[in-house]
């Protein structure tokens, strides 16, 4: 069996930047590091992170003291200040790719655009992204509802770092074609688009893939979408253990992708165990 591991397979630049400032923080802190919520959306680096020093809880106002380290998503705007006043350090190590969207949305906002945010509405990213916009902007998390939308004249139009870019710009172009102004800020992010854009090259040649990351993962979960829109026997793992009860037998080649919060020693497991097959 041909196994073929993607070249974008794996932690993406702002992933690895808030492992390590995460990393790095506990080793010189002398006090608890935190952070709200997983760091990312993968349960073995999450374990790994707490083995080093770094725990997740889920509201950072119950901990008396430590530093909270602000996740690649980002944060609702005003929260580091919150934080500060309640005595805690703070790290901030959200994704420059997140902090530039932020910042298109607080600029368009203040020049009375309404801003349309494109994305999952629980993903902790858009709940970030939303509190940097006026109450002029609307949420939308899908082709089905832009239909539904009656736009104002002057619009700007952004999408969550890891929105599905086809999807996107069918959505862009339909909000735009029912305004005067519409301004499209290009906010997905390369690592997103160029992982999607080769499995998608991949999965067409593939007998099966495997995707690897966390369940949690919207970019893995959107990989694995794509994956299995071209390939049907694709399969979608946090570990190589939920690989034991498939059958291979008939496979000639298969492809393996990641998450862009996949650490490399769990794809490695993949690989290995389908290299013993
Ligand atoms: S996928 Fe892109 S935007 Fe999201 S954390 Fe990684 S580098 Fe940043």
């Amino acid at each position: 069996m041909e196994i073929i591991l993607a070249k974008t397979s794996g932690f993406c630049m702002g992933v690895k930047r808030a492992m390590q400032i995460a990393l790095d923080t506990a080793g010189k802190s002398t006090q608890p590091v935190y952070t709200c919520g997983p760091l990312i959306h993968n349960p073995q680096a999450v374990a790994y992170l707490k083995d080093n020093g770094v725990d997740s809880v889920a509201d950072w106002q119950n901990i008396k003291e430590g530093t909270i380290i602000i996740r690649a998503h980002g944060m609702p705007n005003g929260s580091i200040e919150k934080m500060k006043s309640h005595g805690l350090g703070v790290v901030d190590a959200t994704c420059p790719h997140v902090v530039t969207s932020q910042r298109q949305i607080r600029k368009y906002s203040e020049e009375g655009y309404f801003v349309y945010i494109i994305g999952d509405p629980h993903h902790p990213e858009i709940l970030s992204l939303q509190s940097f916009a006026t109450d002029n902007h609307s949420l939308i998390a899908n082709y089905a509802e832009a239909e539904a939308e009656m736009p104002p004249a002057k619009i700007m139009i952004i999408a969550q770092t890891t929105y599905n870019a086809v999807e996107f710009n069918k959505i862009a172009q339909l909000l735009k074609s029912r305004a005067q102004t519409a301004i499209i800020c290009d906010s997905i992010c390369q690592a997103t688009s160029e992982r999607q854009e080769e499995i998608k090259q991949l999965a067409a040649e593939a007998d099966a893939v495997v995707i690897v990351g966390g369940k949690d993962s919207a970019n893995t979960r959107r990989l694995a979408e794509i994956a299995q829109s071209l390939c049907p026997r694709t399969y979608h793992v946090e570990t190589d253990e939920e690989l034991i009860d498939k059958d291979f037998a008939s496979i000639n080649r298969v492809v393996i992708s990641a998450g862009a919060s996949t650490p490399d020693f769990i794809t490695q497991r993949v690989i290995n165990y389908l290299k013993s097959l």
